[in-house]
């Protein structure tokens, strides 16, 4: 664009980029889907999952400079150093910026850590944090009246979601993927996800380009999460045919998530433990927290 120095090459923009027009090109990606799928407006209330890594930030970051008023949530999951190393991370980046973070404690709030979860219950690690992520993040919203649940979710996530529930067929979970979700008025605010434009490895750039600090060391419990390992098939598919990941994932958004929107509404009730939106008795995360408190006590 400017003949600079190019810092990184996008092949599926058949682009090389210096740093400024990078950076800025990341924000316009951003700003495009904000505005694309209607996320939310300045006045809207709005709260960010923030993990301590380079997507949470590296949004964080985005949203503000583009005049949001945008608060954080971190969830501190009890998975060791890493949990402590990402809670750092993530007050150092807010209170450098004035920024609101406010930090829940699985192990305070409920009375266990993902560890233990994942020992208790059937689930694998990823299975019974993803649970509790959502579960939390979106109590947290609506019990504090925001009217907007932001997620940091990337490109390369939601490609690699989209392959998982299609080699699965699994068409409920089809007809849910989508960049915002509604609120429910049965306790569930609106969902957003603006990066879904940003491949993981130009969100790693924006994050190393502006100075933002993050966590780089992958989770511990990470071994044998299947979403990974999609993503990296999808990456050898991307290094053959860039921009592949994207035709993916938007194709389907464009023409083939329609298809697999529900005709009939699926009635949400209240949980009988906790009073969260459920479709069944009790909820998904009141059960994994039943069985991991009640092994703990065994032990
Ligand atoms: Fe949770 Fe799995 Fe992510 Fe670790 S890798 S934070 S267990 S979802
Ligand atoms: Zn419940």
């Amino acid at each position: 664009m400017c003949r600079g120095k190019a810092v990184i090459a996008v092949r599926r923009h058949n682009a090389n980029f210096c740093r400024p027009h990078f950076l800025e090109h990341v924000r316009r990606q951003v700003e495009r889907t904000i505005e694309d799928y209607k996320m939310f407006g300045v006045d809207d209330r709005m709260i960010l999952g923030v993990s301590g890594g380079k997507d949470s930030l590296a949004l964080w970051d985005i949203l503000t400079g583009l005049g949001y008023r945008v608060d954080g949530v971190y969830l501190h999951l009890g998975i060791g150093e890493y949990s402590s190393e990402s809670l750092n991370l993530s007050q150092a980046f807010a209170h450098v910026r004035g920024l609101n973070l406010d930090v829940v404690d699985l192990t305070a709030e409920y009375g266990f850590a993902i560890p233990q979860a994942a020992a208790a219950s059937r689930r694998t690690p990823c299975s019974a944090c993803g649970l509790s992520k959502r579960y939390s993040l979106n109590r947290i919203a609506g019990e504090r009246g925001y009217d907007v649940l932001v997620m940091g979710h990337n490109l390369d996530d939601e490609a690699a979601t989209l392959f998982s529930n299609v080699l699965g067929w699994n068409v409920e979970y089809l007809g849910r993927q989508h960049p915002v979700l509604p609120a429910n008025g049965e306790g569930l605010c609106r969902k957003v996800k603006p990066l879904i434009r940003v491949a993981e490895r130009e969100t790693a750039a924006y994050a190393i380009l502006s100075g933002i600090e993050y966590e780089v060391e992958e989770c511990p419990m990470a071994t044998g999460n299947t979403i990974n390992r999609y993503k990296e098939w999808l990456n050898r598919l991307e290094e053959q045919s860039p921009g592949i990941k994207a035709n993916f994932l938007f194709g389907f958004l464009e023409r083939g998530s329609p298809l697999f929107e529900m005709s009939d509404h699926i009635a949400l009730r209240n949980c009988s433990n906790c009073g969260q939106p459920t479709t069944g008795d009790v909820c998904a995360f009141c059960r994994l927290q039943q069985v991991t408190i009640t092994r703990k006590h065994e032990r």
